[in-house]
């Protein structure tokens, strides 16, 4: 069998589906060849002679293999869809919920299609969880650009010239995301604070360090498979009035609230914003799904009364090397699980296999009835 490995044509996107030591991996398991476009890893940082040294056939139609490993969902209008291969596997970010047009085209092909996203966050499947990797690599640099875009230290400092108290950040939303950012802002020597509508939340972010902020309303927001559920108005409305004092408080505001399925909750406000310091930050880490703030563009940096808002989609893609690395090692774990040259073998009954499958034998298997699932 052999393995395809295609240079990701989405705008700004720089990540790489596999990196050099992913391809020697593979091969070293049996798969025949790996194809890989010349290329592919540039904007990574991994040269084309490091993936010949790695075992890999460079071939500008990574398409023609029997699995295609990406990054991205296929681009129905950049013919990457047309590319694969009649009865071939696909595995790949898919968001099967939203992307339907092009799941229909993959059923019709015959594509056996897995979805990265669709893996189910399970302990055995921890090793495949790239909605994790690329969490955890968001939240770091989500810290990184507010700080880029913040006029002053985050650490404290007594200096001859002066002193200089610690920079103050609040992060909302205590997920992956949520809790790698409020490490790093920590690490930076930042005063941090955070709030989930999850309980559990609290003991991680104090775990961290930081100061886990509270209303006085007893309303659980734990949902299914450890995600959020969506909240009362008035639970909302009194955590908003919580954020619309730590506006004037802090300078740097993290948002990362996400509920599976539905538009991200909008908790700051224009009069949020406008209640903040000149010079302070907002990253809005929801931006692709409608935005925490009111006033994010996505993938747009805007300036309003003198506070920066920073609806940047493409963070993981920021760190193209380590989001490429640790995506890499997901996915190819995820195919060696599925089997080898010679051992592949699709196991509907294997729960990660079930849950992530998206398109099989001209059939939609997405998404899996819960009775299939043991
Ligand atoms: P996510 O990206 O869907 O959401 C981010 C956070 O936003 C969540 O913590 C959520 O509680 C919070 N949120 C939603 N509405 C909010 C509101 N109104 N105000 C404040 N916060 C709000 O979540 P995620 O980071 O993908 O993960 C969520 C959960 O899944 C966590 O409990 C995590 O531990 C769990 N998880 C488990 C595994 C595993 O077992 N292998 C792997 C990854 C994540």
């Amino acid at each position: 069998l052999t393995v395809g490995v295609p240079r990701e044509i989405f705008p700004n996107e720089r990540r790489v589906s596999v990196t050099p030591q992913g391809v020697s991996n593979l091969l070293k398991k049996g798969f025949s060849k790996v194809l890989v476009s010349p290329g592919a890893g540039a904007e990574a940082s991994f040269r084309d002679e490091d993936y010949s040294k790695a075992g890999a056939t460079l071939d500008s139609n990574p398409f023609l293999a029997d699995i295609v490993l990406k990054v991205r969902p296929p681009m129905l209008d950049g013919g990457e869809v047309d590319a694969l291969k009649e009865g071939s596997t696909l595995i790949s970010f898919l968001y099967p919920g939203i992307n339907t047009e092009l799941v229909e085209h993959l059923k019709k092909k015959g594509v056996t299609s897995f979805g990265m996203d669709a893996i189910p966050r399970i302990s055995r499947a921890q090793v495949f969880d790239a909605l994790s990797s690329m969490a955890n690599i968001t939240g770091y640099r989500a810290v990184l650009e507010a700080s880029n875009a913040f006029g002053r230290f985050l650490t404290g400092q007594t200096t001859a010239a002066g002193k200089i108290p610690p920079g103050k950040v609040l992060v909302i939303g205590a997920g992956v995301a949520g809790l790698s950012a409020i490490t790093t802002a920590k690490r930076m020597g930042a005063i941090v604070r955070g709030f989930d509508t999850r309980p559990v939340a609290k003991e991680q972010v104090e775990s961290l360090g930081a100061e886990f902020l509270t209303i006085d309303m007893a309303e659980d927001g734990s949902g299914q498979g450890g995600y959020a559920k969506e909240m009362s108005n008035a639970f909302l409305e009194a955590e908003m009035a919580l954020f619309l004092q730590q506006s004037k408080e802090v300078d740097i505001i993290i948002t990362t609230a996400l509920i599976p399925g539905r538009p991200a909750p909008r908790l700051i406000t224009k009069e949020h914003v406008e209640a903040m310091k000149p010079g302070s930050v907002i990253v809005d880490l929801a931006a692709e799904t409608g935005g925490n703030c009111e006033l994010t563009t996505p993938g747009e940096k805007v300036v309003y009364n003198g506070v920066t808002i920073l609806g940047y989609t493409d963070l993981p893609s920021r760190l193209p090397t380590q989001s490429s690395t640790l995506y890499s090692n997901n996915i190819t774990k995820f195919l060696l699980s599925i089997g080898s040259d010679g051992h592949y073998n699709i196991d509907l009954s294997d729960e990660v296999v079930r849950r992530s499958i998206v398109t099989h034998q001209h059939k939609l298997l997405w998404p899996a009835p819960q009775a299939q699932i043991t």
